[in-house]
């Protein structure tokens, strides 16, 4: 799950102020209607021109945003318009004028537009909104009445709009800090839930898989082999007498051993192949949608090359060899079994060991899992 708090914010104040400005079409044809009894012809005309061109804007507005969210899937693209706003502000004041006997109750109007503002434009000055408001409101006064201009009213009805715009911003600003803050432990949970994962599914000594995360990946091939009814062959090795290499040059030198020799294995598989530490000294190997002829040919090539390696440790000189069984897997049915397909290779693995090591051993049929 990812946080994106900061978009869906976005994208709920926006669908807010859409809904507002949808609500302000449904009143402007009402108020329309009722000009048409009431008002002289040139104002009808103006305030019907006024009108269409702002229900023009909104619906384009609408669309575009409708069109981001639902349809083009782009949450992370809505931005709120400023020239918007502008426009909001101005049909705001045309609605004001309009209704100059509904002055005290249309007042909350300007609250609501600089709180939705301030919401909407959360990074900018919080002060813009208040000071766009304030001079419509003393352009409506001086329309009104230029003599108010200088009263307590006004000052007091200015100061509050700053007021509330400071109020409101400060609060955002917290609740900003307290989301980026949020933000980024999440990230570092996530960053660390990776890091705890890779480190629980590979093998500290030589980064592979480990025999849990093996185990897994067997049991996810084996459930796509059976539904794309497609062979995988599953191959283990087992470095021959170890236990020789441990006790002439100490168990250090047995890890650097291994180290290397699981650095060859990893180089000679192709990506599509899981190797694994299977447990000590014995690796396992996956090759999904292989056929045996092909698996057979890289455990092969694998096993060529470490017995021509020379492991050199300090100063000393170690040659191993490494034996093996290989087994090509056709899944035909929903209960997959692991334990007796590893089971199946690991008999091939002892047959290499009893008939001298350093070989990989296979059996040409089919192994047909049911
Ligand atoms: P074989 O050819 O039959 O496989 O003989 P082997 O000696 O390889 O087999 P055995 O099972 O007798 O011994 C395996 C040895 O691998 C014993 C153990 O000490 C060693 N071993 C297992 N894990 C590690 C490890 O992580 N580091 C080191 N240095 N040795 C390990
Ligand atoms: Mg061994
Ligand atoms: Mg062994």
């Amino acid at each position: 799950m990812q946080i994106d708090s900061k978009n869906t914010r976005a994208k709920t104040l926006e669908e807010i102020y859409l809904g507002l400005q949808l609500m302000t079409i449904l009143f402007s044809i009402i108020i329309l209607k009722y000009f048409r009894n009431s008002s002289s012809l040139v104002k009808q005309r103006i305030l019907t021109y006024f009108f269409i061109i702002y229900i023009l804007y909104v619906l384009v507005q609408f669309i575009i945003f409708i069109r981001k969210v639902y349809f083009k899937n782009s949450i992370n693209k809505i931005y709120p318009n400023i020239f918007s706003a502008c426009i909001d502000g101005m049909f705001l004041i045309v609605f004001f004028s309009l209704f100059p006997n509904y002055y005290q109750v249309l007042f909350h109007l300007f609250y609501i537009y600089i709180i939705l503002q301030t919401m909407r434009f959360h990074n900018r000055n919080s002060s813009i909104f208040s000071t766009y408001i304030s001079i419509l409101y003393i352009i409506l006064v001086i329309k009104q009445n230029p003599k108010l201009l200088i009263s307590f009213e006004v000052f007091i009805n200015i100061f509050f709009f700053y007021l509330i715009s400071y109020i409101l911003s400060s609060i955002l600003k917290e609740f900003n800090h307290i989301e980026s803050q949020l933000e980024y432990m999440y990230k570092e949970i996530a960053n660390k839930n990776i890091l705890l994962q890779s480190i629980a599914s590979k093998d500290y000594l030589t980064n592979m898989y480990n025999h849990r995360s093996f185990y897994d990946i067997l049991d996810n091939t084996m459930k796509s082999s059976e539904q794309d009814n497609l062979p995988f062959c599953l191959a283990l090795l087992d470095i021959d007498d170890f236990k020789f290499v441990n006790d002439t040059f100490g168990h250090l030198a047995g890890d650097m051993v291994l180290k290397e020799l699981s650095s060859i294995i990893q180089n000679k598989t192709r990506n599509q192949d899981i190797a694994a530490r299977y447990g000590g000294e014995e690796f396992a190997i996956i090759f999904p949608n292989t056929c045996l002829k092909e698996a057979k040919k890289i455990c092969e090539k694998i096993r060529q090359l470490i017995e021509n390696h020379t492991f050199s440790i300090e100063d000393k000189k170690v040659k191993i060899t490494i034996s093996g069984g290989i087994g090509e897997v056709i899944v035909s049915e929903t209960l997959v079994k692991e334990q007796a397909l590893v089971k199946y290779v690991d008999k091939l693995l002892y047959e290499a060991k009893n008939n001298g090591k350093n070989q990989i051993k296979y059996n040409s049929n089919t192994i047909c899992m049911m």
